[in-house]
């Protein structure tokens, strides 16, 4: 069985979930994005819901043991043996390690990492006019990716695009130092595995795509 893997890394803002969607249509692989489970469960008000709310809000990481024992869980599906695309997890070297595990575990492959490097005025600009679409979950942007009709999604015409609670400006600065301080130590982490490769994520939107999966092919 053919299998497709990869850990999207980049900062918030660069683009991993706009491209995490066209990279599991295209290879008929899940999208395993750790944020948007995590919004789910608080959308839904069960009791890891309650627990990490405030966390999300603050824009600092929920603990290791936690998250790890979400991703540990959805591996426990069977759709991962074609392969997947994982955006937002690892962040720490902790995790990173407990992925390993998970993986050594199953038997599955170590997964392609490929990092998305877009520049921080632009990370800023992006994150703090996000939209997305409460319905499906098609993201667009005030100025540089509005919908046709103001407001009107153009996949599903749901009405009322919203904001994440935590792009805001203040969060948005706080997220970025997260990054920095907790996650770009990663980079040198996959680097010194020889499992990275970096990609301009200021280009084009298209061409990033097809980048990626020429990446994620080979
Ligand atoms: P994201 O949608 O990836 O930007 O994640 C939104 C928020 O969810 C983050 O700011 C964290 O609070 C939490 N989160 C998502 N993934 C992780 C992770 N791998 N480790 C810790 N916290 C996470």
């Amino acid at each position: 069985m053919e299998h497709y893997a990869c850990i999207l890394m980049g900062a918030p803002g660069s683009g991993k979930g706009t491209q995490a969607k066209r990279l599991c249509e295209h290879f008929k692989i899940p999208h395993i994005s750790t944020g948007d489970m995590l919004r789910a469960e608080v959308k839904a008000q069960s009791d890891l819901g309650l627990q990490v709310q405030a966390v999300l809000d603050s824009g600092k990481l929920v603990s290791d043991d936690l998250i790890n024992a979400v991703v540990q869980s959805r591996f426990g599906q069977d759709d991962v043996k074609r392969g997947y695309i994982l955006d937002g997890f690892p962040r720490t070297i902790a995790q990173a390690e407990a992925l390993t595990q998970i993986l050594d575990q199953l038997r599955l492959p170590l997964p392609k990492v490929l990092l998305l490097e877009v520049g921080d005025e632009s990370l800023i600009t992006r994150l703090t006019g996000r939209l997305s679409c409460p319905n499906c979950g098609e993201l667009y942007h005030k100025t540089l990716n509005p919908p046709r009709q103001p407001d009107v999604c153009d996949k599903c015409a749901h009405e009322g695009l919203v904001a994440r609670s935590d792009d805001d400006r203040a969060t948005v600065l706080k997220r970025l130092n997260v990054f920095k301080e907790e996650t770009a130590p990663l980079v040198k982490y996959f680097e010194e595995k020889a499992q990275l490769t970096c990609v301009n994520g200021e280009a084009d939107v298209d061409e990033i795509t097809a980048e990626l999966k020429s990446r994620l092919s080979s």
